[in-house]
Parts: structure tokens; sequence; C-alpha cells
């Protein structure tokens, strides 16, 4: 066998084992939670204080963080962080409007992970005050905004097309730090497959490649 050939064969062999480690991560965690009471449920009320965030999107061994917010505390923050960026495959975000840097810093990462990521968005709130849909965009990500007059005003994220993050949470950041808000977490298929289907629905009424519907 050539030098090359065996090389070949390393990197594959490399590539399976990383592959079947993450899985085995995943079957793991999977495990973990069905043993700890079923499918994951969570309630995440806000607003929620600020605190560093680095180490959810930085490996670990990248030494200890300089900011000056208070780092270690868990906070319903970091939790819906953490939701999003469990995603492996899928996030389709539903929302009605957009403009925390943080949240869609974590799109971001997704979207450069490999995650299939789609936004659909309420029409007259896709370029208020720091608005995150130009840098959606920029990066390539998939984002189509309603047409009807009234407002399209969901706020619901499914990761995977397994977890459901719904709620009274705007992705803004007076939403995070200062309002009264909720976002109710769950993979129970008797409530994530009809927002998988209202999900649908909406991204393909709002294809702007759709030849607009014909009147009776
Ligand atoms: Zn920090």
């Amino acid at each position: 066998m050539s030098v090359s050939h065996t090389v070949k064969l390393l990197g594959l062999g490399v590539v399976v084992a990383t592959l079947s480690l993450e899985g085995l991560l995943w079957l793991y965690q999977r495990l973990r939670q069905w043993s700890c009471g079923g499918p994951l449920k969570e309630v995440l009320f806000f607003p929620a204080s600020m605190t560093c965030v680095e180490h959810l999107f930085c490996p670990p061994g990248d030494g200890p963080c300089p900011c000056p917010l208070p780092h270690g505390p868990e906070t319903s923050f970091t939790r819906l962080l953490r939701h999003l960026l469990s995603a492996r495959a899928t996030l389709d975000l539903c929302l009605f409007s957009f403009s925390s840097q943080e949240l869609s810093r974590a799109v971001l990462h997704m979207h450069r992970r490999r995650v299939a990521v789609r936004v659909v968005i309420d029409k007259d709130y896709l370029d208020i005050n720091g608005s995150q849909v130009g840098r959606l965009l920029k990066a390539g990500i998939s984002v189509r905004h309603d047409t009807g007059s009234y407002f399209m005003h969901h706020k619901f994220a499914l990761v995977d097309g397994r977890l459901l993050l719904t709620g009274s949470l705007n992705w803004t950041m007076t939403a995070v730090q200062g309002n009264r808000e909720n976002v109710l977490v769950t993979e129970d298929p008797a409530f994530v497959k009809p927002f998988l289907r209202e999900f649908e629905e909406l991204w393909t009424a709002n294809d702007p490649a759709a030849p607009a519907p014909t009147l009776a």
C-alpha cells in the first residue's frame, strides 16, 4: 500500500472516529435526559442578568476571559443560548423582531457550523433600529418576511426539528434584559409537530420565487 493511500485511510479513520464520538455524545445526552424524567421541558423567565457568554462560543482551554461581566452563573439567557447552540442539522426561526447581537452571534455561529438556518420575520420589523437581518443575509442565511397586512407575531425557534422554544420573548436586548418575558422549552412532539407545520406553512407561503396567488 502506498504512503498516500495509508495517509488517506488514516484521515478517513479520524473522520469516522470524530463522527462516532459526536454521535455517542448525542446519544448519551439524549439517554441521560430521558432517564431524568423524559423529554426536555423547561421554562425560562426574563429579564436575565447579563453575564459573560464567551465560554458558550469558544472551545474550552482558551484561557480566562478578561471581560468585566460576571463569569460562571447560569441564567435564562445562557440557557436560551445553549439550546440554540445545541443545533446540529437545522435551526428554524420565526421571529417578530430581531436586534439582539448575542442571539445573532449564536445564529451566525450555527450557520458557520453548517447548520441549515431559515428565518421568517415580520416585514414591518425587518429593519428596526439594530436589526440583525442584514448580518444574516450578508452571511448567506435564508430570510423570508411575511407579506400580509397583519403582524407575523410569532417568537419561536425549532432546533433540529426536535426542540421547540416559544413564548413572549422578542429577540431584542430590551426584552432579554428589561422586560418580563417567558420562553417555554419542550421536546414534546405534541407541541413540536404543530410548530413544525406552522413554520413550513409560513416558509412556503412567503417564498419570493413562488408565483403570486391568483384571485378566483
Ligand atoms: Zn468574559
